[in-house]
């Protein structure tokens, strides 16, 4: 799909969202109040507002390769404290999903790119849930989304500045896994603060 079908798209959707609630744009103009800040994957079959089914001004979006909550990313950092501080965003919807090419990379060995840097910290998960993960790959892949999605709520819970956050109002953070292949998705943990616990 080439720029000008693509702007003539923007146009008619800009069209349709105005047509359906005429103050949206108002609306969004004048600031943002986001119920939730999302963390996902860059993947682009799991677009965050599309598979919620909700419009602009919804969520406070930060994506990467395998939905990673790394406290090394001054990116993931910097959404993340400006989502908590200045939003006062109080839910967290942390999704992975299956079929994860990220994931399906740190199953394998690095060949020295980038994103074997990146995904340093999955392959290390890769290696303490060993005798979790089934040989078959499919099922291998399914569990590994699971683990990561655990690993990054535990990453979260352990930043100081979710701590701070907590310390002061409540702050959830759902653990979700998103199939590509239904376009449905499962809660695999939630976090009220006291740990992640089965969702
Ligand atoms: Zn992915």
């Amino acid at each position: 799909m080439q720029i000008d079908e693509l702007l003539a798209r923007n146009r008619a959707w800009a069209g349709r969202l105005a047509a359906e609630d005429p103050d949206a744009f108002a609306r969004l103009a004048h600031g943002q109040r986001p119920f939730a800040l999302y963390l996902g994957c860059s993947d682009s079959r799991v677009p965050p507002e599309a598979i919620f089914d909700v419009p602009p001004g919804s969520l406070f979006v930060h994506r990467n390769v395998a939905n990673q909550a790394d406290a090394r990313d001054l990116n993931f950092l910097s959404v993340l404290e400006f989502g908590l501080t200045a939003l006062e965003i109080g839910q967290i919807l942390l999704c992975g999903h299956e079929g994860c090419g990220g994931l399906q990379r740190a199953l394998g060995e690095p060949e020295g790119r980038i994103a074997d840097y990146w995904l340093h910290p999955v392959r290390e998960l890769v290696r303490t849930h060993a005798d979790e993960l089934p040989a078959e790959p499919n099922r291998r892949l399914s569990r590994l989304a699971e683990i990561n999605v655990l690993a990054q709520m535990h990453r979260l819970a352990g930043l100081p500045l979710v701590r701070d956050v907590r310390r002061a109002r409540p702050l959830v953070v759902h653990g979700l896994v998103y199939d590509v292949a239904t376009g449905l998705l499962r809660r695999v943990a939630v976090d009220d603060g006291s740990g992640p616990r089965p969702g």
